[in-house]
This record gives C-alpha cells, structure tokens and sequence, in this order.
C-alpha cells in the first residue's frame, strides 16, 4: 500500500505540507526522487507522475523495488490551486529558490525544506516539467553547463537513459533546482520538459512515463529493458522564429512533423490590414516547439525548428550521441 506522506513547510503561515511517497525497496539500491509541478501551471508533469504512481500500484513496485523512490506529486501547491507558474503567497519562481538560505520567502522556505527533507537523501533525481501557457515542447531532458565536470557527465548519463530524442545542454541558474542540486548537493538532477499549454498530451506523457521506467531499469533498481530511441542528441541552442505583428494564427503542421525550408507550415492573419500570409519554415527540421493558441501577440515565438539531417551539426547547435546501451 501505497501511502501519501507530507513535508511539513517549517516557518511559514500559510503551507502546512507538500505530499509525497516514499517507496522503500525490499533489497538495497540507490535513492532517486520523482517531482512536478514546481511551476503550478505545468500540468504535463503533474499528471505524469499520476501515471507513475498508478503503474507503481498496479505493478506492485514495493515489492519488487531495490532502494528507495521519493515521488512528489505536486511542489508548488499554491501556484497549482491558483493556476500560477509561481508561488501565490510571494509570487516568486520555485525554482530559483534553491540554496536561498538566508532567504525567508515561503518559496525559498519550501525549497530548502524539500532539501533537507527529501532531496539531500537521495542519488539523484528528475524533475518533470512542461512549457507552461508559452509553448508546446516536445519531450526532452535538459541538462545545464557548469565547472563541475563529472556532475555534468552524470547527469548527462541519467538524461540519455531517461531516453529522449534529444536532451538540451545550456547554462542555468544558480538557484535552479537542478543546477543547486548538481553544482552543491553534487547529485544529479535532470529536468523533463514534456508538452504544455495547459492541455494534457497523453502521447507525450506516455514517453515520460518510459523514461522514469529507464532510470529504475538503468539504476538496477527494477528488472526491465531500457527502451531508448535508435539515436540521440544534445542541443546546444534552438532558433525561433518570431511573429512581428499580432496575428490569427493556423498550423497546418503538428509537433515533431519534419518540414523543409520555405515549406508552408500555417497562416498567419492580421485583421487591422486583412491580410493572411503563409507562415514559411525559416529551416529544414523537425517542429520541436510550437506557439500553442491561435493568437499570437508581435513578439512572441511562433515555433522552433530543430535539424537532425544538417552536414555540420555543431553548427546547427546540435551534436549526435552514440546510444547509451552500446556503452553498457
Ligand atoms: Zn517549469
């Protein structure tokens, strides 16, 4: 039986507690942490682990598990209830909260408790996240640059076997979750992006909940198979293309299509001229993100578009990764 714990939010008036499960194995194994819903408008990631947590139940994970999974349903309870990217009490980003400690907003509270509490007990971690109300992703890991060069490689392994076509390498924040975690805890953490705009793709959700399923099955911590996409890469930057007037837009071409430079992908109408134009891929690739309404505000980014058949990859910002299972 499955039973939801609570992290008490010590200090503070307004949170008593955020949820979790904590499933202890019947053998040794390592520790590994599960959250969404640090952005309380992300809900690709909240219903995720739902996903998870009734594949535990039904696969009666408990008794088979080697180590002990932390699974956090939702950390920005706040933000959830209110429909708010942040924290409604000090309207502050969860995650830029981490290692905040002189700090005593509720968010920085919040975070330093799940620390404390949670995270520092564990190996390593995956944070599960989407897009938020500005976009529509296609599931990737991302994994942040900084001068520690063997947590960079550790959790570059854990981002290929969490198994997504492509996993995003930038520079982050100090006070993000996952860098905190890296950088300080030296444990770890990668961060999930998968879908957005506040519907639930369940097509996308269904590539999550194989890739927490390849962590257990690589970290040894559940007998399976890994199952992982024939090729990998890691992307260093993305192009957008941006909308310079506000417009009525249409895509005739979905997430993940692969378009040709200077294909027609939608339309784009301005009723103050009432003229439509076709909206033109700005480069040969696969769609990897795109605007998720049908008005889009001057400014705002309509797509991006990511290629994986380019001579000079690296001048594309991206890099092909030899898969992780003929390294095993
Ligand atoms: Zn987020």
């Amino acid at each position: 039986m499955l039973e939801l714990k609570y992290c008490e939010i010590k200090d503070n008036k307004y949170f008593s507690s955020i949820p979790y499960f904590e499933i202890w194995g019947t053998l040794d194994g390592p520790s590994i942490f599960i959250s969404a819903g640090v952005h309380g408008d992300e809900i690709n990631g909240v219903y995720l682990i739902k996903k998870f947590i009734d594949w535990a139940k039904e696969s009666k994970l408990e008794g088979r598990l080697k180590g002990r999974l932390f699974v956090l349903p939702i950390l920005n309870l706040s933000g959830f209830r209110s429909r708010k990217r942040y924290v409604l009490e000090d309207k502050k980003d969860l995650n830029r909260q981490f290692g905040k400690t002189d700090s005593k907003t509720i968010s920085a509270l919040i975070a330093s408790n799940l620390v404390d509490e949670i995270f520092s007990k564990c190996d390593m971690g995956v944070d599960i996240h989407d897009a938020g109300f500005g976009a529509v992703l296609l599931p990737h890991a991302r994994i942040h640059i900084s001068d520690r060069d063997n947590c960079i490689s550790c959790s570059r392994t854990l981002a290929q076997i969490f198994g997504t076509e492509f996993i995003l390498e930038r520079k982050g924040v100090p006070s993000m979750m996952a860098v905190y975690m890296n950088n300080i805890m030296n444990k770890p953490v990668i961060t999930v992006e998968i879908g957005g705009a506040g519907h639930l793709n369940e097509q996308l959700v269904s590539i999550g909940l194989r890739g927490l399923k390849n962590v257990l099955f690589a970290n040894h911590m559940l007998d399976g198979e890994i199952d992982l996409p024939q090729l990998q890469y890691i992307l260093h930057s993305r192009k957008t293309m941006r909308v310079n007037y506000t417009a009525v837009i249409k895509f005739n071409r979905k997430l993940g299509d692969w378009v040709e430079e200077g294909q027609q992908i939608g339309t784009l109408y301005c009723p103050e001229t009432t003229k439509e134009e076709p909206l033109l891929a700005h480069k040969s690739g696969i769609l990897f993100s795109i605007w998720p309404d049908n008005q889009i505000c001057k400014g705002r980014q309509i797509c991006s578009i990511v290629n994986t058949k380019s001579k000079n990859m690296t001048s594309e910002g991206l890099q092909k990764m030899e898969n992780y299972q003929k390294n095993m």
